[in-house]
């Protein structure tokens, strides 16, 4: 039994003699690279939340759609479960294997097929890592906007199967608003493509619909991505505060100010003191919170909102306020200078820090609450924001 599948509520998998499926695959695939040791099969037994684990019973590492296409007709037709991977960052159990299954890895598929400067659009291949695919646009002044904090690793397979966010999607929107296109295969092995190079297609959703199925609706073996123009200019302000009530507090009146940042990011003083321990960026360390605010766009709308943003933090109560002198780069735009938040390992617990799609004006409940509930036993496990990107506030 694992959390993906219990047997007593799923119902009971055929106990498939390993040999034999290894036999068939070897012979109908010859080609295509399966792991079956125990120690080879060992560094795929979790995810990210690594809490959970399960030894597979074979890995597959294909490179091709064909392969991928068999191994699946295999599978279903001896009624082996197959769960898919991609870089495995994911920290909900969704690439945790059965040990009555395969673990299908798309890592290798990892090629940015076409870049459209004119269309902004980008076809890339499932195991492509997030962050490449905006480093890859980059020439062309592009960037894909869906920026996990794990987006120097994860994949774009990944994000799809878990419709991924990150720090600029209030403004930009999660993955699922940021695809066109879709090519998939099902678990029969049956190819279908969803949604379109159009804005919009006919039928029912079901580009929508696959987004975030957490891979439970078939294999992403190709993924078209809009991408973005860059902002001609990013600021980002930092204001601190003495409670995080209040700051939370001024995250809902920024937003009730009509104002949508590119970037909202809080932290408690844990996480500031974790951060500029870590990377000396000149947060203040005895505030109880502060607040990362990066606006986007054009240099006089940029301006204005600097000046509508800083009123508005002031009246919420912001001891000081003061606008980074460095290019912005991690709460801020762009993917240049996003790490996993590596001070989380050294605290007992770091709160989440907000980037603001929840309801805005719950924030400061949400601090409350959430500042209250006993620490996580994993050392910190929420690591989704980050402290340790580095916006130099000096
Ligand atoms: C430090 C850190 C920071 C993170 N920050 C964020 C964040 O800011 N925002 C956020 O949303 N997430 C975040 N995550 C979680 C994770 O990175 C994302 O969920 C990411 O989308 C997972 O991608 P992956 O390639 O690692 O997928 P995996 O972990 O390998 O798999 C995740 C799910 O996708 C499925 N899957 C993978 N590839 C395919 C495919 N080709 N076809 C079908 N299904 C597939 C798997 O079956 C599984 O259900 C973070 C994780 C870490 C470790």
């Amino acid at each position: 039994m694992n959390i993906l599948y219990d047997e007593r509520i799923d119902g009971v998998l055929p106990n498939v003699d390993k040999a034999a499926l290894l036999n068939r695959l070897h012979q109908q695939v010859p080609d295509l690279d399966l792991l079956w040791r125990e120690e080879e099969l060992k560094p795929y037994e979790c995810d990210g939340l690594s809490a959970y684990r399960t030894m597979p019973m074979l890995v597959a590492l294909p490179r091709r759609l064909e392969q991928v296409q068999k191994l699946l007709e295999i599978c279903h037709a001896e009624q082996v479960p197959v769960v898919a991977r991609g870089a495995g960052t994911g920290l909900s159990g969704g690439a945790l294997p059965l040990e009555k299954g395969v673990l299908l890895v798309m890592a290798r598929f990892n090629n940015i097929l076409h870049i459209d400067p004119a269309a902004r659009t980008a076809r890339v291949q499932p195991g492509v890592r997030n962050l490449a695919i905006s480093q890859a646009a980059a020439p062309f002044g592009l960037y894909y906007a869906p920026d996990p904090s794990s987006q120097i690793a994860c994949s774009i397979g990944g994000n799809v199967a878990e419709n991924a966010g990150g720090v600029h999607c209030l403004k930009y929107g999660l993955t699922v608003h940021n695809l066109l296109k879709l090519e998939v295969l099902t678990v029969e092995g049956e190819r279908l493509t969803l949604g379109s190079e159009a804005l919009d297609s006919p039928g029912f959703d079901l580009l929508a619909l696959f987004t975030g199925s957490e891979g439970l609706l078939g294999i992403v073996t190709e993924v078209t991505v809009k991408l973005l123009p860059k902002a001609q200019v990013a600021k980002v302000l930092l204001a601190s505060f003495d409670s995080v009530e209040k700051a939370g507090r001024a995250v809902a009146e920024i937003i009730a100010a009509g104002i949508i940042p590119a970037g909202l990011e809080m932290m408690d003083n844990l996480a500031i003191r974790a951060a500029e321990d870590f990377i000396h960026a000149g947060y203040p360390v005895d505030a109880e919170a502060i607040l990362l605010c990066e606006l986007d766009g054009v240099e006089a709308d940029v301006h204005d909102d600097c000046r509508r943003v800083r009123d508005v933090m002031q009246q919420a109560g912001a001891s000081e306020v003061r606008q980074a002198r460095t290019k912005p780069n991690a709460c801020a735009s762009g993917p240049d200078a996003k790490m996993p938040s590596r001070p989380s390992v050294a605290c007992r617990r770091i709160t989440t820090a907000w980037t603001a799609p929840s309801p805005a004006a719950n924030c400061p409940a949400y601090w409350k609450a959430s500042r209250a509930s006993p620490p996580n036993t994993a050392c910190g496990s929420p690591t989704y924001s980050t402290p340790a990107t580095a916006t130099c506030i000096r």
